[in-house]
C-alpha cells in the first residue's frame, strides 16, 4: 500500500475570518522554531518509500523557496520515491509567490501547486478577508508554466456571502481561461468559534441557503464538465491526468504519515491527529517525547464504513469487487438497509460492479456518507 507524506506547514501572512485550519500569523521567530521542530521529526521518523509528498498549510509560501527546497531535500532522503517519478505538491498564496519561487520548487522535485484562490471577484476576495487580485492568480500560474511545473491546480470557493450564481460562473470561468489543470471547488463551511460563526449567528440571511448551495454547486458541475474536466471527488475536477495523487490515496484509504502540528496520520490501521498546541508540538520534538497526539483503532465496523465512506467521495465509487478482496467483505450485503434506502430516494446507485453517489446524491454526500458509519 503507497505511503503520502503530509506536511503541514501553519503560518500565514494574515488570518482569514472563515478558517478553522491550524495556522496562526507569520512570526519570523516561530517560524523558525517550528521549522528546526519539524525537520527534527522528519530526521528521527523510519526511513521509508513514499509515493506523494505534500506540503499544506497555512501557507507553506511564507517561507521563503530555499527554505522549501531545503526542507524537500530532507524529505525526499528521509521518504524516498517508490517508482522513478512521483507527485510532490505545494500549496501556495497568489500574493506571496516572487520571482524564482517556482524554478527553486521544480529543482526540489515539485510538480504539483495549488494555488488558493477560492474566488476571483473582489468583493467577495474582501469578504473572504483575502487581498490578492486576479492578476496576482495569473501572473502565478504563468511563472509556474515557465518554470516547469507540470499541474497547477486552483482553489475556489461558493457559497461565500453576498455571491451569486453570475459571480460564481465568473470565478469559475476565470480559473477555466488561466488554464488551470486542476480545480478544487469547495462548499463554504462555517465552522464553530470562527468569526464567520459570530457572522452567522448575528446575520444569518447574509449566508447561502441549502437551495442556492446546490444551485452553484450543480452550475460548478456543469461549467467544469463542459470545459473538458472531469468531476473525480466531490469537490475536485481535472483535465486528464491532472488528478492529485495524494488525495486519491485518502479516498483509498491508503497509510499516509503527517508531519507537524496538527497533522494527521493513519498507519496500520490507527487514526491519529497531533496537538494542535505549537508550543506542546515543539517541545515535545525537541525533547525528543512523541509528539502529543489523539488516536483511534479503526476496527470491525468502524473501518469498514470509513472505507466506503471515503470511496464513496469519489466519482468511481466503491469497487465492490476490490471491496471484497481487500476487506472480506460484500459491502451491499453488508449495508443493505443503507443502500436500499438511498436507492430509493435516488441518492445512491449499484451500476456495474460500483457503488455510487448519484448526481444529486453528491449534493448530500456528507449524510450519505455518514450513514454508513457505526452510531456512536
Ligand atoms: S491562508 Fe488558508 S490557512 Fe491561512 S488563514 Fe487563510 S484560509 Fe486559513
Amino acid at each position: 500500500m503507497p505511503l503520502g507524506i503530509y506536511v503541514h506547514l501553519p503560518f500565514c501572512p494574515y488570518i482569514c475570518p472563515y478558517c478553522d485550519f491550524v495556522k496562526w500569523p507569520m512570526r519570523a521567530s516561530a517560524a523558525a522554531s517550528y521549522l528546526a521542530a519539524l525537520e527534527r521529526q522528519t530526521a528521527s521518523a523510519p526511513s521509508e518509500p513514499a509515493a506523494t509528498i505534500y506540503l499544506g498549510g497555512g501557507t507553506p509560501n511564507a517561507y521563503d523557496a530555499s527554505t522549501i527546497g531545503a526542507l524537500l531535500e530532507r524529505l525526499q532522503a528521509k521518504f524516498p520515491p517508490l517508482r522513478d517519478s512521483r507527485e510532490i505538491s505545494i500549496e501556495c498564496n497568489p500574493e506571496l509567490v516572487r520571482k524564482g519561487d517556482f524554478a527553486a520548487y521544480r529543482s526540489a522535485g515539485v510538480n504539483r501547486v495549488s494555488i488558493g484562490v477560492q474566488s476571483f471577484e473582489p468583493s467577495e476576495i474582501r469578504t473572504l478577508g483575502r487581498k490578492h487580485t486576479t492578476d496576482d492568480v495569473e501572473r502565478a500560474v504563468a511563472a509556474a508554466r515557465r518554470d516547469g511545473i507540470g499541474s497547477v491546480s486552483l482553489d475556489l470557493i461558493f457559497a461565500v456571502p453576498g455571491q451569486t450564481p453570475e459571480s460564481w460562473r465568473r470565478s469559475l470561468t476565470t480559473a477555466i481561461e488561466i488554464g488551470a489543470d486542476h480545480i478544487s471547488a469547495y462548499g463554504l463551511t462555517v465552522e464553530e468559534g470562527t468569526p464567520y460563526a459570530a457572522w452567522r449567528q448575528r446575520e444569518p440571511a447574509s449566508f447561502a441557503n441549502d437551495r442556492l448551495e446546490a444551485e452553484l454547486y450543480d452550475i460548478a458541475i456543469a461549467t467544469l464538465e463542459a470545459a473538458g474536466y472531469e468531476q473525480y471527488e466531490i469537490s475536485n475536477f481535472a483535465r486528464p491526468g491532472h488528478c492529485s495523487a495524494h488525495n486519491q490515496n485518502y479516498w483509498a484509504n491508503g497509510e499516509y504519515l503527517g508531519l507537524g502540528v496538527g497533522a494527521a496520520s493513519y498507519r496500520n490501521g490507527v487514526r491519529s491527529v497531533a496537538t494542535r498546541s505549537l508550543a506542546a508540538y515543539i517541545e515535545a520534538v525537541l525533547k525528543e517525547q512523541p509528539v502529543p497526539s489523539e488516536s483511534e483503532r479503526l476496527e470491525g465496523e468502524a473501518r469498514l464504513g470509513e472505507a466506503v465512506m471515503l470511496a464513496l467521495r469519489t466519482v468511481q465509487g466503491v469497487n465492490v469487487a476490490g471491496f471484497k478482496g481487500r476487506y472480506g467483505v460484500d459491502v451491499l450485503a453488508r449495508f443493505a438497509p443503507v443502500v436500499e434506502a438511498y436507492e430509493e430516494t435516488g441518492m445512491l446507485e449499484v451500476a456495474g460492479g460500483f457503488l455510487r453517489l448519484t448526481r444529486r446524491g453528491r449534493f448530500v454526500a456528507n449524510d450519505v456518507c455518514e450513514a454508513f458509519l457505526p452510531s456512536t
